[in-house]
């Protein structure tokens, strides 16, 4: 995942408007000491999940499900499959503010069943008598208007204006609110679907479609889609969308879904993605999902990408027409290997997903595009790492651990930046010791030996003692101190960049007053700019930003990480010139990694809050909830202003 809500936690905590709810829960008990029964798989404990696995184990969903886009509910039936051991009475589902109408023996026969009390974040245990025996259990309910994994968007959120919209976010313990399952990592299943919506919608699934493409009318006259994903993943990758979707193909298997004015464009941004595949399938083995198409979401969608396999679900703003922000899909691609094939076992080894994918993704593009420009990324990388690790409260804090222990704190509140940042340069250490040549085959043997199955921090140490490490090589790395101790081990490999430098040497002429036309940019990339940009004096006079905005057009750009920089400088000089290329951005998009920075930004002068307000008037319909519950916050928003 990228912008996962808690790489944005840095954001909002430095601007001062997040309200992290860290509920402590009880963990539920005897769990982890329940006796093995026989000879059912072993799961690791996950403290984040109801589950019983060792007495009775999903293995198969099969959803029927319809959208009702005016009560904003899904409703339907879950028919599962479990494995069961053989004294197993009942069976524990993970449920969040589902409403559960009936359970059968999926021939028709009524089996009871109980609702637990619900826990902040972890929702509700489901607990199902079994028959004396079958194997199946059929499940109707229908999921709340406000299931958090569920995300409604009206026509005015979307790019057409036409038709409504939905989307579902699954990771980290979402998929429950619209899923009754075991909704833990380390209990992959396969599932299938078919999901009705109404006549001129199209939905499209983490999986395989089932022919025909188009849908089949279904008695109701809505147009039914089917979905089959054969491959047992963990159920947060569980994913759907719903809206006016049309699809543009890329290469054989590859292409993008997104809204009919939006696909040709974003077919033409991601038309690397063949050779992003190539490239990676070359360093660490077959990708073994067979599509790989992207999603791109309307304009409302507040995140960054979203890797549910065979469709990464990704924000409209790496659209930059000039794919220089495609990283981001090299990313969700990485993702197919580290994360969805090879999966964390339980949240507490969240880094072996998003660390390892932050190193694969430096690698695939450094293939694509050169070792210089992967530097470009790696020093980017290791900026952010030193700000996660100022904003969870400097290396002594144990957030700074990769492996962390969140028994009784919500997953998505407690996993930080720290897991993407410090996971890479753990294995850029490892590198820089035993070399690349040896760290490819482990990786490659890993993810070959290990696919579709659940990994701990314990079990990759023992891996990498075994099958990659010579003698002392252990303790050269440091490997315990890197994952199970705070803070960031001091032998790092250190990344640079000559092409940055020479732009810090550009930025201290022109700070010293050299002339705006010296400047040598003809041919820097999206880094060197965004680059150039951090780089320049807090305050600026107004003539100086005229002169760059002259030169360089900036407020024009349509890339959204140049631009973003931009208008941060543009606030913090009032530089008002640069207020319509504002307006106009904050009224486009609702990413919440670009906009709630920049209202905070406004918010803090003395003289920006009416502006701030006015802009989000109007654009206040136009983005997400996730958006405005922080923005609201922000700006102290109260209704009729
Ligand atoms: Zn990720």
């Amino acid at each position: 995942m990228t912008d996962h809500p808690l790489r944005l936690i840095g954001v909002l905590r430095a601007i001062g408007i997040l309200t992290v709810l860290v509920t402590i829960a009880s963990c539920p008990n005897g769990r982890a000491a329940a006796p093995a029964q026989n000879a059912m798989p072993e799961v690791p404990h996950d403290a984040h999940s109801y589950a019983v696995p060792q007495s009775a184990r999903v293995t198969h969903v099969s959803l029927d499900l319809t959208p009702d886009f005016e009560t904003h509910k899904l409703s339907g039936t879950a028919t599962l499959s479990i494995t069961r051991a053989p004294n197993a009475r009942q069976v524990v589902l993970d449920t969040r503010d589902l409403t559960i109408r009936r359970v059968t023996d999926g021939r028709g026969a009524t089996l009871t069943f109980e609702v637990g009390p619900a826990k902040a974040f972890l929702g509700s245990p489901l607990t199902i008598t079994l028959p004396e025996a079958g194997n199946t259990l059929a499940i109707e309910y229908e999921t709340a208007p406000s299931a958090a994994a569920v995300q409604w968007l009206a026509p005015v959120q979307t790019a057409g204006k036409k038709l409504p919209f939905l989307f579902t976010q699954g990771e980290a313990v979402l998929t429950r609110s619209w899923v009754p399952t075991q909704d833990s990592p380390g209990i992959r299943q396969t599932y299938g679907a078919t999901i009705r919506v109404p006549s001129g919608m199209r939905a499209v699934m983490s999986a395989d479609h089932v022919p025909p493409d188009a849908g089949e009318k279904d008695a109701q006259g809505r147009t039914a889609f089917r979905f089959s994903m054969t491959k047992a993943i963990a159920p947060y990758l569980f994913a759907l969308a719903v809206g006016d979707i049309a699809f543009e193909p890329i290469g054989k298997n590859t292409g993008v879904y997104a809204e009919p004015s939006v696909a040709g464009k974003a077919a033409s941004e991601f038309a690397e993605v063949d050779q992003m595949m190539a490239a990676a399938e070359r360093l660490f083995g077959p990708y073994r999902w067979g599509r790989y198409d992207i999603l791109v979401l309307p304009p409302s969608f507040p995140y960054g990408g979203m890797e549910n396999p065979t469709l990464t679900f990704a924000t409209p703003t790496v659209l930059a027409g000039d794919r220089s922000l495609v990283n981001l899909v090299a990313h969700e691609l990485a993702h197919s290997w580290s994360g969805n094939l090879v999966t964390n076992a339980t949240w507490d080894d969240f880094w072996l997903n998003e660390g390892f994918t932050t190193y694969i993704e430096g690698r695939i593009m450094e293939e694509l595009r050169g070792r210089a420009y992967a530097d470009m990324l790696r020093v980017g990388g290791r900026q952010d790492m030193q700000a996660a690790v100022r904003e969870v409260g400097g290396p002594e804090s144990p957030d700074t651990r990769l492996h962390l222990e969140l028994t009784g704190k919500d997953p998505d509140a407690a996993m930080g930046g720290v897991a993407y940042e410090k996971g890479a340069a753990f294995l850029q250490t490892v590198e820089s010791i035993v070399g690349r040549t040896r760290l490819d085959a482990f990786l490659r043997d890993y993810f070959d030996r290990f696919a579709f199955q659940p990994m701990t921090s314990t079990r990759l140490v023992a891996l990498m003692n075994d099958k990659l490490l010579q003698p002392g090589e252990a303790d050269r790395i440091g490997i315990q101190k890197w994952i199970f101790e705070p803070g960031v081990p001091p032998n790092a490999p250190p990344v640079q960049s000559e092409a940055l430098e020479a732009v810090d040497a550009q930025v201290a002429t022109w700070k010293n007053g050299g002339a705006t036309s010296a400047l040598q940019t003809t041919k820097w990339s999206t880094q060197e700019w965004l680059h150039f940009l951090r780089a320049l004096p807090e305050t600026v006079p107004s003539a100086r930003l005229a002169e760059l905005d002259r030169a360089f057009a900036f407020s024009q750009s349509g890339n959204s990480e140049i631009l973003f920089a931009w208008l941060k400088i543009a606030i913090r000089n009032r530089f008002q010139p640069a207020f319509p290329a504002l307006e106009k951005f904050l009224l486009s998009q609702g990413r919440l990694k670009f906009i709630a920075p920049l209202y905070a930004d406004l918010e803090k002068t003395d003289w920006g809050r009416k502006i701030a307000i006015e802009i989000y008037r109007r654009a206040r319909p136009t983005y997400h909830f996730v958006s405005t519950n922080t923005i609201d916050q922000t700006l102290k928003w109260r209704e009729g202003q």
